[in-house]
């Protein structure tokens, strides 16, 4: 007797190479695919799963760099900063606001590096309710968002208030209403969990934070450019996220903030530099914040660093984010049946959420082998990346990852996995 449970997807049909080619072949983001550096029109090259991490070059970007050096650079000089990169932080910040963010003119910035502007912007909200005494986090948020939070608490005198997350989800919106209080000052969480793909319930947490009298930021490094957000309409207080993950803004790339425009004027953040002032030239004896999303700045913006992420957001405004939402779900759907068919059978169990309305863009496949796995999938040009416990990470890039690359890689994890565990 066939159990049911043990049929195979409809989404493998009639064999999973030939549904893989099938998805490709009907997938309206497919042209984008060969934009990047790297990848060809006829072979898979590389089957890269850590899109998430790090994400590709575009050809786009690889031109703007080259001429950013001989005519932006090379030819303007220090023209360029009143020509133009005095502004960039703020149109490419606005341009991504639009893009990718829900977030109208005016209230997103490019900065510093995700952990420099989670400090600025989560010192600046605690400063901001001085009376309050308490910090709400998680303890499966990313380690630069728990240590920078503990050191803060230290600076302030605040205490941390940890919600205890499961690994193979996140934290829900029961358990922050559990955690918050008259003495919560701030939440911070993350939009999707960067171990198992969680993908938190935004809005209502947001209510429950307000309802509380708290301030949210959330961090968006796992869902900017791959999920969606609506942060005005939510009625999100603060954000931040990195550009080099699904942005494609190259290794460093500074990291996007976002602060409501209710709040801007009225927060003060803690490193006072002479680039956040209302007037940078005049160079005054005092400073005196800008009254904008300026103020969030600091020192000299790094211009370098912001030239890639244009080219994704440009892509992203051409096909529009929620068909980048659409094939991700498609993508990481079909991943799933594919481990079900080829990886369950070896002991492998999905630790991401099943239900596509609270997962991210990444799938997260667990199993004693497979920090061995990985590094054996590596030397075979099959880049996932391991988490702990026991996780072997498949990002799935929605400009850049073809169905085909998932089922070739998942087939290389099904090998290495058989191979090991047979040893
Ligand atoms: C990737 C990531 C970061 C990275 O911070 P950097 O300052 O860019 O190193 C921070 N938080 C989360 C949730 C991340 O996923």
């Amino acid at each position: 007797m066939t159990d049911f449970d043990e049929a195979p997807s409809p989404l493998l049909e009639p064999d999973p190479l030939s549904a893989a080619r099938a998805l490709d072949a009907s997938d309206p983001l497919a042209p984008f695919r060969t934009r990047f550096a790297g990848i060809d029109d006829d072979s898979a090259g590389v089957v890269y799963f850590d899109g998430n991490s790090l994400g590709r070059p575009t050809r786009a970007s690889v031109d703007r760099i080259q001429r950013f050096l001989v005519e932006g650079w090379g030819d303007r000089l220090i023209r360029g900063w009143d020509e133009e990169w005095m502004e960039l932080p703020f149109t490419i910040g606005d341009r991504l606001g639009r893009a990718a963010l829900g977030a109208a003119p005016g209230q997103t910035f490019i900065g510093d590096s995700t952990t420099v502007l989670l400090y600025k912007l989560s010192r600046a909200a605690v400063d901001f309710l001085p009376e309050r005494s308490e910090i709400v986090l998680d303890t499966d948020n990313f380690p630069t968002d728990r240590y920078l939070l503990d050191g803060i608490a230290r600076e302030r005198g605040l205490r941390l208030v940890w919600i205890e997350a499961d690994t193979e989800a996140g934290v829900t919106p029961e358990q922050v209403a559990a955690a918050v209080s008259p003495r919560t000052a701030l939440v911070v969480l993350s939009h999707v969990a960067y171990r198992s793909g969680f993908l938190a319930d935004v809005p209502a947490i947001t209510r429950i934070v307000h309802d509380a009298g708290a301030l949210v930021l959330w961090d968006l490094c796992h869902s900017a450019g791959s999920v969606p957000t609506e942060l005005d309409a939510w009625d999100v207080d603060l954000a931040v996220g990195c550009t080099y993950k699904y942005l494609n803004g190259g290794p460093g790339s500074p990291a996007f903030g976002y602060v409501s425009s209710e709040l801007i004027g009225r927060l003060a953040q803690p490193i006072q530099g002479w680039m956040g002032v209302r007037d940078v030239f005049r160079m005054g004896p005092e400073y005196e914040p800008a009254e904008g999303v300026r103020r969030f700045l600091s020192g000299t913006p790094p211009i370098v660093g912001m030239l890639a992420m244009q080219d994704t957001i440009a892509m992203i405004e051409e096909c529009g984010i929620d068909a980048v939402r659409a094939k991700s779900v498609a993508l990481t759907e079909f991943a799933i049946a594919l481990s079900d068919e080829w990886l369950t059978p070896l002991g492998v169990s999905v630790a991401s959420p099943r239900d596509a309305d609270r997962r991210g863009g990444h799938v997260t496949l667990s199993h004693p082998a497979m920090r061995e796995v990985t590094s054996l999938l590596w030397q075979r040009d099959v880049i996932p990346d391991y988490r702990d416990p026991d996780g072997l990470r498949v990002g799935l890039s929605p400009l850049s990852t073809s169905f085909e690359e998932v089922c070739i890689g998942m087939a290389a994890v099904r090998d290495a996995l058989g191979e090991l565990t047979l040893e």
